[in-house]
């Protein structure tokens, strides 16, 4: 056994998290390595299916809806899961109770966070400044909320923001971790930088959420949003989440009101009068059976620090950067995820020339990451089951990849 891989054995005899990973299903073998286990580096994208799960949903679809039927809007706690899963969310991001709703995807929340947060800007700011590095779908939608809006959208990159605020400045979307480069972006400062502006900030956290601290509270995020299928282990299409901060949800004016965020669902009244605090957020019937499939996901954060999660987090992206530096042929990747671990997610991007085709190799011998478009290898590290010997074995595997593609590319 190579000295990397014995230290890798230390590192996960003595990790504090390691019996958390006994509450995923995840003895699956891969169709392509029948012998091995699969190191699956690609929580960030989904995140793996917590064992007590299947359990939990047969319940639900069974007893809830094939027994009680129109009984679980009330006795199952159907009607009111938005708002407790929310609840079950805020101390993962930092959030006091009661300003968390949960529903809808994160293209959606992020389109009522938006036009929300013009509203609350109020008159004489037009101006909309979002990420133009960020994820396709929230610069698409703050498209379309500028024009609802009549606001000019500026895309810059976070870097840029803090010169570009002004006296015009309505909202800010901003991303807290950066889905290619896995880049962690400055909430706090940027977050008192639109605040000294005048401006409404907005936070998608897709990248951030159940794997790093992120403060809504303490740094005085306006909204945010965030999906639940990747480190939060939802489930594929887990409805998503947006938070409102206590003191602006009597201004708060969702651009998309339901019966379901009416102060009287049930009055029926042709006249919209919004519900108080976080579930104005709501908008129409929610989507049960994933919403209580995530609410049992929820689970397996019990007992789990989110400072614990972190720390695990970079030790975990540190060794496996050791060991990419240890084990891949020079120069045959470029990290593009920053080293300093303030500006670092839970994630590693590396840019390689045949990144399609190396991912291919990868997932074929039982080691799953994803490949985005046009030369990023991605690996996420979700410290709630992925340990120390898998970032070993990963890395190891990367470099017998790239020196056999590299021997194909040379001969
Ligand atoms: C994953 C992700 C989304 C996903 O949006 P959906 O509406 O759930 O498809 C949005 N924004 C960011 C930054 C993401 O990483």
């Amino acid at each position: 056994m190579s000295e990397r891989a014995l230290r890798a054995e230390k590192l996960d005899a003595e990790d504090e998290l390691a019996g958390v990973r006994e509450r995923f299903a995840l003895d699956t073998v891969s169709d392509h390595a029948a012998d091995a286990a699969v190191v699956y580096l690609d929580g960030n994208s989904l995140g793996a299916l917590p064992a007590h799960v299947p359990g939990r949903v047969q319940d639900v679809v069974r007893r809830q809806w094939g027994e009680l039927r129109i009984r679980s809007w009330d006795e199952s706690g159907w009607w009111t899961a938005p708002e407790r899963i929310g609840d079950r969310i805020a101390p993962l991001v930092g959030a006091a109770a009661g300003q968390i709703v949960v529903g809808d995807s994160t293209s959606v929340n992020v389109f009522k966070a938006l036009v929300g947060a013009v509203r609350l800007a109020g008159e004489g700011r037009d101006e909309i400044l979002v990420d133009a590095t960020t994820f396709p779908t929230d610069g698409y939608i703050a498209g379309s909320a500028a024009r609802l809006t009549g606001c000019t959208l500026r895309p810059l990159t976070p870097a840029e923001v803090p010169a570009a605020l002004g006296d015009r400045t309505a909202a800010v979307l901003l991303n807290h971790v950066d889905y290619r480069t896995g880049r962690l972006h400055d909430l706090p400062s940027l977050t008192a930088a639109i605040h000294a502006a005048g401006a409404v900030s907005v936070w998608d956290l897709c990248h951030s959420a159940g794997a790093l601290p992120v403060g809504l509270d303490e740094h005085g995020v306006d909204l945010a949003v965030g999906c639940t299928y990747k480190y939060l282990n939802g489930g594929p299409g887990a409805p998503a989440y947006l938070y409102v901060r206590r003191d602006l949800q009597d201004r708060f004016d969702s651009p998309l009101p339901g019966w379901n965020s009416h102060a009287e669902p049930f009055g029926m009244s042709p006249a919209y009068e919004p519900a108080p605090g976080a579930l104005r957020g709501r908008v129409g019937t929610p989507d049960i059976l994933s919403m209580l499939a995530l609410e049992a996901a929820l689970e397996v954060w019990e007992g789990v620090p989110v400072a614990a999660v972190r720390a695990k987090s970079l030790a975990l992206t540190d060794f496996f950067l050791e060991c990419v530096e240890a084990y891949v042929p020079a120069g045959r990747v470029e990290c593009v995820t920053p080293s300093a671990h303030e500006e670092r997610g839970s994630q590693i991007a590396l840019r390689c020339s045949d990144a399609g085709d190396v991912m291919k190799r990868l997932i074929e011998r039982g080691v799953v990451g994803d490949f985005r478009h046009p030369d990023v290898l991605r690996f996420g590290f979700t410290p709630l089951y992925v340990g120390f010997a898998d970032v070993e074995r990963a890395a190891r595997v990367l470099g017998e990849v790239l020196a056999e593609a590299a021997g194909t590319a040379v001969f």
